[in-house]
């Protein structure tokens, strides 16, 4: 038995599914997945010490690549200072100060530990600054799994087929208004006949966890008038998108101004940090100056700081997003290259440093597109580059993500690989 298998064993015996994130247990690949003991760069090494080519990067924080120095090194220093205090620092203030310069849309900010906690909290807040129940998102997004927000969701609940959690309560569910992404006449109809029900419409402005599906410019616009009109709150969720399809996020790749911004994943450069932010007098309300409570013994916890600073001082250097889009285009029009060599139905799609891919002709517009693709040939390729040293998303529901490590090397042996692996699929 190999020492994955073994370690895969020993976990499942103690810890649900073996894992502590159900899409790590490569359920929808098959197959064993491999435990990691490391990773620098673009790389992650296995408890056997095989190197892979990491295209996860943590499902999205590592965009410096693996144990930066740099980030390693602010870590090493805060930890020396104790772990946490709970009390403020003036570490936190720089970081709140630096989100509310880099997101067009954030003008005060709250720190927490997860996407999960930002999420639910953002849509706490709307409810309680505009006195309504509804929310409206959309099938196929996932914002964390809070109870209102684990309906007709994106991410592992695609993964298992299964996009409505069980121990969600109906009584809750039933204030969760679940449309068709990408669809304007459906928030139309919606807005015209509750309008005056929905404190906010939530939506990952490109999707990354049904793949990665690109919200047309016409529907955000569209999403951004009904709510001003009716007195919604338009609620961005760039947990996966803030910092990662360009600095300032989706709102800057757009130009549209939510009233919220949910963030995560790069904000903590790799450690539980997370947060929501957006319209000051929105942002008023919460607790200790209003009524809506939130709270958390580790938000704001100085070596996750630490570690997001040191993150957000390297991404905001110079050419930092043309060097990550100019490598992320590279890998993707390689992949199509390779495909269409061995006559492989595929296209790619990108963004700053997300991607996502597909076996199919044409680009998805939502879930229902989504679910159409074809899981049998997704599951061979991603063996098929696994085997080859390229580690993917073991699920084809999830985006990709290239960091600043992955230089032109990296890149060319990602494509040598692709174009054996396209290879074995034409053979089958
Ligand atoms: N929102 C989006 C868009 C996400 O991609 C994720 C996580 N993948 C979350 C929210 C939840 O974040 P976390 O896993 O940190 O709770």
């Amino acid at each position: 038995m190999t020492r994955n298998a073994q370690l895969f064993e020993r976990a499942q015996r103690v810890i649900p599914g073996g894992v502590n994130s159900p899409v790590r247990a490569f359920r929808q690949v098959g197959g064993t997945p491999r435990f990691i003991d490391r990773a620098e760069g673009a790389y992650m090494i296995d408890a056997e010490g095989t190197r892979f080519i990491d295209y996860i990067g943590s499902w999205g924080p590592m965009i410096a690549g693996h144990a930066h120095p740099e980030v390693t090194e602010a870590v090493q220093r805060a930890a020396t200072r104790s772990l946490s205090f709970g009390a403020p620092t003036a570490d936190e203030i720089d970081m709140a100060e630096a989100i509310c310069q880099l997101m067009p849309a954030v003008e005060m900010v709250r720190l927490v530990s997860s996407g999960t906690e930002a999420g639910m909290s953002a849509i706490r807040l709307a409810r309680g600054y505009t006195g309504r129940d509804a929310i409206v998102k959309f099938e196929g997004c996932y914002h964390g799994h809070a109870d209102s927000l684990l309906v007709k969701a994106g991410s592992g609940l695609l993964t298992f087929g299964n996009p409505s959690s069980a121990g969600v309560p109906a009584d809750l569910a039933r204030h969760t208004l679940v449309l068709e992404f990408n669809n304007i006449p459906q928030i139309e109809a919606l807005f015209a006949t509750r309008g005056h029900e929905i404190a906010c419409v939530m939506v990952e402005p490109i999707a990354g966890n049904m793949n990665f599906i690109r919200g047309d410019a016409a529907w955000h616009r569209r999403l951004r008038e009904l709510c001003t009109e009716h007195g919604a709150l338009l609620v961005w969720d760039e947990v996966m998108t803030g910092f990662r399809v360009a600095l300032g996020g989706a709102q800057q790749v757009y130009g549209i101004r939510p009233d919220l911004v949910v963030m995560g994943k790069v904000i903590g450069g790799g450690m539980p940090l997370a947060a929501f932010g957006g319209r000051r007098d929105v942002m008023e309300r919460l607790s200790p100056l209003g009524a809506v409570y939130q709270a958390g013994t580790l938000s704001g916890n100085p070596v996750a700081v630490a570690a997001g600073m040191a993150q957000l001082r390297i991404i905001q250097r110079p050419g930092f997003y043309a060097q990550l889009s100019a490598a992320t285009g590279q890998l993707m029009r390689g992949l199509e290259a390779a495909a269409g060599r061995h006559g492989v139905r595929f296209k790619t799609d990108s963004e700053g440093g997300m991607f996502g891919f597909y076996f199919s002709d044409a680009l998805p517009r939502n879930y229902p597109d989504v679910a159409r693709a074809d899981v049998e040939t997704f599951k061979r390729f991603f063996h098929a580059m696994l085997d080859r040293g390229v580690y993917l998303a073991p699920s084809m529901y999830e985006a990709g993500f290239v960091s600043a490590a992955h230089g032109p090397d990296v890149i060319a042996a990602t494509l040598e690989a692709a174009d054996a692996a396209f290879a074995q699929l034409a053979k089958a």
